[in-house]
């Protein structure tokens, strides 16, 4: 059977506190965003929630798309009649049951009337739709309570709606609703899921990754941007800012003690990643951190990093375990692209003892060593944005200055 709409639900009590109109536009520039290759869906506001007209395009492919999209917190493929018929409002509820596998064998009718002026009211109507179905089929018996299927007829002043399967969404909050930060986006499996967290919550992100070519290979360059491009089909796009990185290290190598190499290039990444982070209007950096993961990422090494800036820093997996990380990597896509073998700028020059409790004030000292505003100038100046379209196989390369 094809089924000619879907009906889409958002969660209204996240709206009540937010501005309703701007999130429902966000929400469906967002979904026509998503579906630009599916030219021929309208969608249409009704009040609360939104009805797609298919107008021919595949419900399955269109729905694919839609388990991508931030704010959509359930949809329901849906019959849509324009006559008000009974009989053939009883069909169709006929067909859309049939449709369902397996075969139920339970199933309840619910008839919303928003439309008064149709004829019957509403438990009537679950009559009469309830006991066509009966008389219809064979094996499959009415349960108020907990039926397999809930067959929903709707009928509003536009037509009938006729939908009996719910379609779980992703929930959050429109991309676009929350402002933008930069994503520190490196080759591994945590920070592409804080980006796809931070996304969740409507935050639109511009990805950052440090390079040290010829150090790190042409592949590991790829990699990020295969993984920019598997989180773009969750933001309809995104921009990749990609930082030549060798220079710092190799006079951090030359000129810093070894064991606190590791904190000051992790301090020269946020430092540009806070220029590019102005340049760009984001007022947040995300970062993959989680505590305690690693030598880098204990409270002292966080807060000495963190410390060469004033831009918030949001750290989605703090509290996080790297199984529950793994979890939602693989659930959104990026896991297995995130476990290839690649050399990432930071395991580069591993020193053979890091320190576990850095200082600020250690840091800045070793610091002076460097010409440290030259380095991160050059670095920003030799920043090569690409933008990652969403969707389409081919990037687009574009160097910055
Ligand atoms: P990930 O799996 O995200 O690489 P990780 O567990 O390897 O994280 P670290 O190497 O300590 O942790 O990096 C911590 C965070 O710093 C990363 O999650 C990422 O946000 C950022 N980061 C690390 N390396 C890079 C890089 N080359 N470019 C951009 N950001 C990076
Ligand atoms: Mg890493």
């Amino acid at each position: 059977m094809q089924y000619e709409h879907i009906l889409i639900r958002y969660g209204e009590l996240a709206l009540k506190k937010r501005n309703r109109g701007d999130f429902e536009a966000q929400l469906v520039r967002n979904i026509k965003k998503s579906l630009q290759a599916h030219p021929n869906v309208q969608v249409e506001r009704v009040y609360g929630r939104l009805y797609l007209a298919l107008n021919g395009e595949p419900y399955e492919q269109v729905a694919e798309k839609l388990k991508k999209v931030f704010g959509i917190y359930s949809f329901s493929p849906t019959r849509f009649l324009k006559t008000f018929e009974l009989e053939t409002i009883q069909q169709a509820a006929l067909e859309v049951l049939r449709d369902v596998e397996p075969v139920p064998r339970t199933f309840k009718v619910t008839v919303k009337r928003p439309n008064k002026q149709f004829p019957y009211r509403s438990q009537e109507m679950n009559h009469l739709v309830g006991s066509y179905i009966l008389r219809n089929t064979e094996n499959i018996k009415v349960d108020v309570h907990h039926p397999e299927v809930e067959l929903v007829v709707e009928i509003r002043i536009e037509g009938v709606f006729i939908s009996c399967r719910t379609i779980r969404g992703m929930g959050g909050l429109p991309t676009g609703s929350s402002g933008k930060a930069m994503l520190m986006l490196s080759g591994g499996i945590d920070s592409p899921v804080a980006g796809w967290m931070t996304m969740k919550r409507g935050v639109r992100i511009e990805g950052v990754h440090f390079h040290s070519y010829p150090f790190t290979s042409e592949r590991a360059k790829q990699k990020v941007i295969d993984l920019a491009r598997i989180l773009s089909q969750y933001s309809g796009g995104m921009k990749l800012h990609i930082v030549p990185f060798t220079e710092i290290q190799t006079q951090i190598r030359q000129h810093c003690p070894e064991h606190y190499m590791i904190t000051i290039m992790r301090r020269f990444m946020m430092r540009i990643t806070e220029r590019l982070a102005q340049k760009h209007g984001a007022l947040a950096i995300a970062t993959g951190e989680s505590l305690g993961q690693v030598a880098s990422q204990t409270m002292e090494s966080m807060y000495t990093i963190n410390s060469a800036i004033h831009t918030p820093v949001i750290r989605p997996l703090i509290a996080m375990d790297k199984e529950e990380i793994m979890a939602i990597s693989r659930r959104i896509g990026t896991y297995e692209t995130s476990i290839l073998p690649y050399e990432d700028c930071c395991t580069i020059f591993v020193p053979k003892s890091p320190v576990t409790k850095p200082k600020p004030e250690q840091a800045e000292k070793f610091e002076r060593a460097l010409d440290v505003e030259r380095l991160i100038e050059e670095a920003v100046n030799g920043v090569e944005t690409i933008w990652i379209e969403f969707g389409d196989e081919k990037v687009e390369h574009q160097n910055f200055f």
